[in-house]
């Protein structure tokens, strides 16, 4: 079986004059050649600023570019049709496709409603700081522009656990909706600020039961009208969890198969939370490992400081293997964005090599690192330019993981600076098994056995930072060579 790699096909400022969909249609022969098994498409639902939204302030989940609401037809990356070209052309290359859903909230209500609210602390969100008081807000949504079209659900005060605006008083607060689905928000995963129900925007109140079967609805229309592989599940940490289990459930039964999800279940220091939402959710979803990323992102930050041996220390790729969908930077890491926290540029080759060439997690490759991406944005008032450089030895660390990083994995993370690892290869594959080497100080050498198999067989450099081949020894093994601050992958000659 050949190993499955998932790229982020977009980042926050993606702006370009192609369309995305078009883009993506276009290059899925390329994405096929360089080892991709699945891409992650951005939110393609109408959101409230419409053409120009990244998607997550999603208006209307039945939109994919379909109508002419919030300002355009379009998304920001073109129109259902391209949106379902574009699936077409990934699936004609084997290429899996993964929908990008918020289910947390939604944004740009139709009609102002008068509600029942009463203001909580931004701190402990279980604490109320008033009584009950009527304000108007913006939670009904009505999508006039669709006028009924695939499903005549109205959702309403009722749909709704909080809102951040009261229109009549022109004042943001968190206000807890008295609705008839329950008292205050609902149990989530996050207890962060007391609980972490509310996110932004208008919260979606699992509690009520119109509310979840429009959206396990919602499910098996997408899946109809798209033919979509699976889902990255948004924001996770602040939805009910016994909600995801229920909706992956039916659409599993209803389509009798078994979707491949992933969630994002954002979190840097707490392992603890990420092993009970495993336990709650019974691992029926993949989860982004955050805490690999962090780590990732440390020592990119603290250079030879950073104890190698420690990378994996905390990380979903230690606690529970099976699950962890790596990946080294996302849409909210990037520069200027919500969780900035921009793997260094140097590590960034380092940080693929472990999770393309090792045997555990799915890695995701992000958009920027083969393509680039030029933005101009403010942060706290600053401006900046930022300039995001293609990685070139990312096309060539991909190909080798789909056609050489297979068999046994031994591994070498024995020095705070230099670690390595090599893989035995298979019989499956043809000229399979490979040697890493990387360093974050000197140049580095170390002694590793690769196995008797390759007894006088050559290996070179294949990102082409050494002339000189190494010969594997009658035991075994070899001692392979990389650079100061970088890494090395070694394959047989062929
Ligand atoms: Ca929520």
């Amino acid at each position: 079986m050949q190993n499955q790699t998932i790229i982020q096909y977009f980042h926050w400022y993606y702006n370009e004059e192609q369309n995305l969909w078009n883009k993506v249609a276009a290059d899925a022969a390329h994405l096929k050649e360089i080892g991709v098994t699945a891409v992650w498409l951005p939110p393609a639902y109408k959101a409230s600023t419409g053409g120009y939204s990244v998607g997550y302030d999603v208006y209307d989940l039945f939109d994919l570019g379909e109508f002419d609401q919030k300002g355009s037809v379009n998304t920001r990356y073109g129109s259902k049709a391209e949106y379902i070209t574009a699936i077409d052309a990934l699936h004609e290359q084997g290429i899996s496709v993964l929908a990008d859903v918020v289910f947390n909230h939604k944004a740009g209500g139709d009609e102002l409603e008068r509600i029942p609210v009463r203001t909580v602390n931004e701190e402990n969100r279980n604490e109320f700081t008033s009584d009950v008081f009527e304000i108007d807000a913006w939670t009904r949504f009505t999508f006039p522009g669709r006028d009924g079209a695939y499903s005549g659900f109205i959702w309403d005060q009722q749909c709704f656990s909080g809102v951040d605006w009261a229109e009549d008083l022109k004042e943001t607060a968190i206000y807890s909706i008295q609705n008839s689905a329950g008292e205050g928000f609902e149990d989530v995963p996050s207890t962060e600020f007391g609980n972490y129900d509310y996110l932004m925007f208008n919260d979606i109140d699992f509690r009520n039961q119109a509310v979840v079967d429009e959206l396990k609805y919602w499910g098996e229309w997408v899946v109809e009208q798209t033919k979509v592989d699976g889902f990255r599940l948004d924001a996770v940490k602040h939805i009910n969890p016994h909600f995801i289990v229920e909706w992956i459930d039916h659409l599993n039964q209803k389509f009798n198969r078994n979707f491949f999800i992933v969630a994002e279940n954002w979190d840097v220091v707490n392992t603890a939370e990420q092993e009970e939402y495993i336990q709650i959710t019974a691992g029926k979803t993949q989860i982004f490992d955050s805490l690999l990323h962090h780590n990732f992102f440390l020592a990119s930050k603290e250079e030879n400081n950073f104890d190698m041996r420690t990378i994996f220390d905390n990380t979903l790729l230690q606690i529970n293997p099976e699950l962890a969908v790596t990946f080294v930077d996302n849409h909210d890491s990037q520069p200027l964005q919500a969780l900035e926290s921009y793997v260094e540029f140097w590590f960034r080759p380092m940080a693929y090599a472990i999770i393309l060439l090792r045997m555990q997690g799915i890695p995701c490759l992000f958009f920027p690192d083969l393509y680039g991406g030029i933005y101009d944005d403010q942060k706290e008032g600053e401006d900046f330019h930022i300039q995001l450089a293609i990685l070139p030895e990312l096309e060539t660390m991909s190909k080798i993981r789909t056609h050489l990083a297979y068999g046994e994995q031994r591994d070498y993370f024995d020095h705070g600076n230099c670690v390595g690892w090599t893989r035995a290869g298979d019989e499956e594959h043809p000229d399979s098994g490979l040697a890493v080497l990387l360093s974050t100080g000197e140049e580095g050498w170390k002694t590793m056995e690769i196995g008797k198999h390759f007894a006088g067989k050559t290996f070179i450099d294949a990102l082409g930072k050494h002339e000189e081949g190494i010969v594997i020894d009658e035991e075994g093994f070899a001692e392979f060579h990389c650079h100061a601050k970088s890494v090395s992958v070694w394959v047989q000659t062929t």
